[in-house]
Formats: structure tokens, sequence, C-alpha cells
């Protein structure tokens, strides 16, 4: 187990390796690059062993990933836990039998799928996405899997921007759980 003052020091390097990148994909947004993360291998290592340190003593059976980038971060994390990876898609992308939920957009609507076999009552899940900003898209995949009859241990992101309020959203259905904040 990291004192605190190393896990500090260690968040702050990881912070630091993600770039911002101002108004991208649209005026405004300040989006957080992680590939200049990833890149580095003893990043990507401190982010994925913290993570897993936080869940390892919790019995889990899946880690659902939210595409894409739920997906460089769970399959990882899932291999650390020894446990299932599970892909939440976007629309048109699995080729089974899929169940799906809709969510709303600052304009319109979105969509995202999973298989309809992919989960049964009673299994543990764990969400996982880059980044926790409004919410709206964790949010679904919890419906999603509350579909399905699974339970939801948790939630856990590498990134939260904490003034966006998804925390709060996420909150009465599990733990919320995030490495670094803005
Ligand atoms: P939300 O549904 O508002 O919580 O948005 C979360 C999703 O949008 C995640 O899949 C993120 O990868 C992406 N996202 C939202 N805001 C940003 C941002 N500022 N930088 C990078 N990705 C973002």
């Amino acid at each position: 187990m990291y004192s605190a003052d190393i896990q500090n020091k260690t968040l702050d390097i990881i912070k630091n390796s993600i770039r911002n990148v101002p108004d991208f994909p649209k005026p405004g947004i300040q989006f957080k690059d992680i590939t200049t993360a990833i890149k580095q291998p003893e990043i990507l290592k401190e982010i994925l062993d913290m993570l897993a340190a936080h869940f390892k003593s919790q019995k889990i059976d899946y880690v659902i990933g939210i595409e894409s980038r739920g997906f460089i971060f769970g399959t990882a994390l899932a291999y650390l836990l020894n446990c299932g990876f599970v892909p939440v898609r976007k629309p048109g992308k699995l080729p089974a039998d899929v169940i799906s939920q809709e969510y709303a957009l600052e304009y319109g609507t979105d969509k995202i799928e999973m298989h309809k076999d992919a989960l049964h009552k009673g299994d543990r899940v764990l969400i996982v996405d880059d980044l926790l900003a409004t919410g709206g898209t964790a949010a679904a995949a919890a419906k999603l899997i509350d579909q399905t009859g699974a339970e939801i241990i948790a939630f856990t992101f590498v990134i939260e921007l904490a003034d966006l309020g998804g925390r709060q959203l996420l909150e009465n259905h599990a733990e919320v759980y995030s490495l670094i904040k803005y």
C-alpha cells in the first residue's frame, strides 16, 4: 500500500501527463487527452495499478467498458482483477442480439448497446470510462445494466470534471471512484 504522500505525488505526475486541448471537438471544450499519459509505460501501469488496488478486495465478475476509451482501461483492469470484460458500444457495432439505452445529449439523443446475453441477474459489475463529465453516458450504461438484473458495484474513471455534476448523478446508483479531479 502506498503512503498518502507517495500516492499524491503519483497522482500529480499522472495529472501532468494528461494533455489539455482547448476547443476540441468544439469551441469552449477543454478536451482531456489521455494519449499523452498512456504512451508512457510507467504512467499506464500506475493508473491501472491504482484502479485495481481500489477494487481488488471486492468481488467483481465483469468490468463493463464504455466505447471507446473505456475499452483501453477496462480490459487491462479486468485482467488485473481476474474478471471478464463486457463492451458497451455505439449503435450498430455489436454483431449479436442487443439491448439498448437512449440518453440525452446537449442537442438531441444518443444510444448505447450491449449484447443481450452478456450479463445475468446477480452478476457483479464495475463500469469504467476514461472521464466523467455530466455523467450522462455512465448513467445510460447503468440503465442498460439495470435491464439485465446485474448489480452495479461501482463506477470508475481516470478523470473527473468535478464541476459538471456527474458524481451527484451516479452516486445514488453506486460508489464513484476517480483518480484525477479537475
Ligand atoms: P458525460 O456523459 O458528459 O459524463 O461525458 C463522458 C464521455 O464524454 C466520456 O466517454 C468522455 O470520454 C467524453 N468526454 C466528455 N468531456 C470530455 C472532455 N472534456 N475531455 C475528454 N473527453 C470528454
